[in-house]
């Protein structure tokens, strides 16, 4: 068996930008050492969840992985609050949620992310108010509310000596709900929406009622805080209320992936999500160094972790962030860039230190984040598979136009793994 780096580019994926000659970022960019990849092996397109699914990282993540999210996903919120450490079992109804901007006195949205400079230090202060202060009595149930990253977090409702059911709606308007896929809204009404029941249950009318309990008493303690009068009086936005969505009333019940593949897998994740979703799937996650905002340094520092860490297992997925962010701000030319350092400093490190012959290199993306769209596509994303016994297709680069081309031609996510294990064997 050869070894297997599985590297997947969050977000990589886009469309020709008229300001880059007609170009996407991946195309436009300056990247010598995938161009050398994709010179010595095959290339083709997958549409990662499938046609027409516009996929958060999460599915996608998961399709690629080789599993189908139709039949183990259970939605957003329980991966997250999984991810961070919150117990969620069977009837726990677990919602990922952002500190919000409203108007006092009104259900009007200022900002879906309180102009997005929430610090973490200043969530963590408020998350710890909100887990003193607010005692839900509409049933008997206790939450734990948990900060994250900046303004991102999870809430996870416990309903004691009863279920909680997750059919219920989201309060964050920007997102909704098709069946357990949380699936961003192309125009909303910036208004904080009231938390519904969407089956005529006792536990999916509990889960709604104690929802909105929570939102209400959450958002008094947070109008009350020291921390939201001191954002107000250096002229920032208040973070006033909780915005709840993707509920979900268990974990995804995954047949572990060592089983599946017969292969240790081992993982880089940056996301929590990402590490939920590896936890759930029996990955062993490589523990990364804290960033340090110099990219290359910390791509550099990862490479050396690879490499220490390719004996320990059969297969390394690691997921890098960097194309996604700027790709969020419709900012291409700092999507070209974030591309052009993970060239040079991870790929450029990482290939005089491995043996190709004996080992598997696939590069990928979970979805495309067109930088015109400011948000995930169903546009399908490049495939390069290189290294072993794999020959050359005969292309010059790797790109999405180059990977229509290729001779691994059109494939879904939950085919890329099948094809990787033919590949290392
Ligand atoms: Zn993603
Ligand atoms: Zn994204």
């Amino acid at each position: 068996m050869k070894k297997l780096l599985y590297v997947v580019l969050d977000g990589l994926g886009d469309r020709p930008i008229k300001e880059l000659g007609n170009k996407t970022p991946l195309e436009a960019a300056n990247t010598p050492n995938m161009d050398n990849l994709a010179k010595i092996g095959k290339q083709g397109i997958v549409y990662t969840v499938g046609k027409g699914i516009a996929p958060e990282s999460d599915i996608a993540v998961i399709s690629i992985l080789g599993y189908d999210a139709h039949k183990y996903y259970t939605g957003r919120g329980p991966l997250e609050s999984y991810a961070e450490g919150l117990k969620v079992n069977d009837g726990d109804i677990a919602f990922r949620v952002n500190f919000a901007t409203c108007e006092v006195g009104s259900n009007k949205l200022v900002d879906r992310r309180v102009g997005r400079n929430l610090t973490t230090e200043e969530a963590t202060a408020l998350a710890k108010e909100i887990n003193e202060k607010v005692k839900l009595t509409a049933y008997p149930a206790k939450f734990i509310f948990k900060n994250t990253i900046g303004h991102r977090g999870v809430l996870v409702i416990y309903r004691q000596g009863g279920k909680l059911s997750a059919e219920v709606t989201n309060t964050d308007p920007a997102y909704e709900r098709h069946g357990v896929f949380g699936v961003a809204k192309e125009k909303f009404e910036d208004i904080a929406l009231e938390c519904k029941p969407l089956k005529d249950t006792k536990e999916a009318k509990e889960a709604a009622g104690l929802t909105n309990e929570f939102v209400v008493k959450s958002r008094a303690v947070l109008e009350a805080s020291e921390i939201n009068k001191k954002r107000i009086n250096s002229k920032k936005m208040q973070g006033n209320i909780i915005l709840a969505r993707d509920a979900g009333d268990g974990l995804p019940k995954f047949p572990k992936i060592d089983k599946l593949y017969g292969l240790k897998f081992g993982c880089f994740v940056e996301m929590p999500v990402e590490r939920g979703i590896a936890l759930l799937t029996g990955m062993n996650v490589v523990e990364l160094p804290l960033p340090t905002g110099n990219m290359e340094n910390d791509y550099g520092l990862r490479v050396e972790k690879v490499v220490k860490r390719m004996k320990d297992y059969g297969a390394l997925y690691i997921h890098i962030k960097g194309p996604d962010e700027p790709a969020h701000d419709g900012n291409f030319a700092g999507k070209k860039k974030s591309i052009e350092v993970i060239d040079k400093a991870f790929f450029g490190k990482l290939l005089p230190k491995i043996d190709l012959k004996n080992t598997v290199i696939a590069i990928t993306s979970d979805h495309s984040t067109p930088c015109q769209l400011k948000a995930h596509s169903d546009d399908p994303v490049p495939l390069l598979v290189v290294g072993g016994n794999i020959t050359s297709d005969g292309l010059k680069r790797f790109g999405e136009s180059e990977a229509k081309k290729g001779s691994l031609g059109s494939l879904d996510g939950p085919q890329i793994m099948p094809l990787l294990i033919e590949l290392i064997k």
